[in-house]
């Protein structure tokens, strides 16, 4: 669905997916607050029921503003298609829902957003699949892990909240040679900064909810696919290759080729799992892609200076921005993420955990809030909250440990930053 794979990043991500409103010329996205839609006659509504024909049926499966939304993401990521729900948690089960079954396992990184490390080794279990963690820089372990039941190799392109860059064309390579699909979170990075599709990535999921939107103001989610892997390859993904029973034995890779997974997605994955993304989620998300460019630049810029500046004060032991010499992840960026390795990193203080919580309750133009990417910087310790779920061992692998606090720069003056986090060191 990218139309326009040889525009500009900043033309795309304003003009991609959309076109005036057919009924009324309206410029803007209308916010199709809808639930149905009429039928022009009982054959056309059998035609849209069998998938012969592509419309509009029922919001909880597609809607004209979410579909605009999902044909920019497409584009911005150079995906054959894409597919948006109601938070990032909810993309992670919607990308895996296709490929996997019980008994089916997934290659993870250690190195993730915590609430994935929960939901991959808690709530995965309910469905009767199982993940396997892997420290990612260890790719001989990566390919061990791997066996005959997994369906997936799953990390985040630059990892919350560590300030880890993946290598991963090097994970893609891992994947591609045993015939699973990568699934890349590119959540912290966004597609401004890094387009794993381009490094092998088979999905690429999102929390919209973060520099997506930009401002912390809904969640979302969204499930990006290549439109490459062939999943008819082997006998590992019937639910796309083999005639699919939850859809009266529509084969979907044989029907839709490179649209197969998208079309199951919504087809399956939204008509019977329900996590739909609302038309007025969609439409502050698209408001915010307009200017995704212009924020990341200054996101990165930002985190640079502070991060440099964090990294000689006294009361800091350490800084893991990857943009800093410092970082042993630092020679990844120029290949990974050339426009810098986005705003988010943690600070390790030598006063360790008190000093993080008084650190936390110091600071006043930093908000104290369990999100990040929003227009405004904010600050959380992950350890007694994000990463709470975990071992101390898995905050640890995790980038989270008890004396770390993690950053979220945001767009703000860096002056005013810097003076804020110059008194709450102080203090
Ligand atoms: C926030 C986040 C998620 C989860 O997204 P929600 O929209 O909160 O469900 C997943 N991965 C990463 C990297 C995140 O930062």
């Amino acid at each position: 669905m990218s139309d326009t794979p040889t525009q500009q990043f900043e033309t795309i991500q304003i003009h991609a997916g959309t076109e005036p409103d057919p009924a009324t010329g309206a410029r803007q996205v209308p916010i199709y607050q809808n639930a149905g839609y009429v039928f022009r006659d009982t054959e056309h509504a059998a035609k849209l029921f069998g998938l012969q024909e592509v419309g509009f049926i029922y919001s909880r499966l597609t809607n004209p503003t979410v579909a605009a939304l999902q044909n920019r993401m497409a584009a911005l990521e150079g995906g054959a298609g894409a597919v948006c729900c109601s938070s990032g948690h909810a993309a992670q089960i919607m990308a895996l829902f296709p490929l996997m079954a019980p008994g089916r396992n997934v290659v993870a990184s250690t190195r993730l957003y915590g609430g994935t490390i929960t939901q991959f080794s808690q709530t995965f279990k309910r469905f009767g699949w199982s993940a396997k963690f892997v420290d990612f820089d260890d790719l001989d372990a990566v390919k061990a892990a791997i066996d005959d039941d997994t369906r997936a190799v799953f990390c985040e392109t630059i990892a919350n909240p560590g300030g880890y860059v993946t290598d991963l064309d090097a994970i893609a390579k891992i994947a591609d040679d045993a015939g699973i699909p990568l699934i890349v979170d590119n959540t912290s990075a966004t597609p401004y900064l890094c387009r794993p599709i381009e490094h092998g990535a088979t999905l690429v999921v999102h929390s919209l909810t973060k520099y997506l939107t930009g401002n912390g103001t809904v969640t979302g989610g969204a499930v990006v696919d290549s439109g490459k892997f062939d999943w008819s390859a082997s006998d590992k993904f019937p639910s796309l290759s083999a005639p699919e029973p939850a859809y009266h034995g529509l084969n979907f890779h044989e029907t839709f080729g490179p649209a197969a997974f998208t079309f199951h997605s919504i087809a399956i994955g939204l008509r019977d799992l329900g996590m739909t993304l609302n038309a007025q989620a969609a439409h502050y998300t698209l408001m915010g892609i307009e200017t995704l460019s212009l924020r990341m630049t200054r996101h990165v810029e930002n985190a640079q200076k502070i991060a440099r500046w964090l990294e000689g004060h006294e009361a800091v032991a350490a800084v893991t921005y990857p943009g800093l010499d410092s970082s042993p992840y630092k020679a990844r960026v120029p290949r990974i993420c050339p426009k810098g390795p986005g705003a988010l990193f943690t600070i390790k203080l030598k006063g360790g955990y008190d000093a993080c919580v008084k650190f936390v309750e110091s600071v006043k133009l930093f908000s104290h809030v369990a999100n990040l990417g929003d227009a405004r910087s904010l600050v959380i310790h992950s350890a007694s909250t994000t990463h709470r779920q975990l071992t101390e061992e898995q905050q640890i692998a995790a980038g989270a440990a008890p004396d770390v606090v993690r950053l979220s720069i945001g767009i703000e003056g860096a002056e005013d930053l810097i003076a804020d986090l110059d008194q709450a060191l102080g203090a």
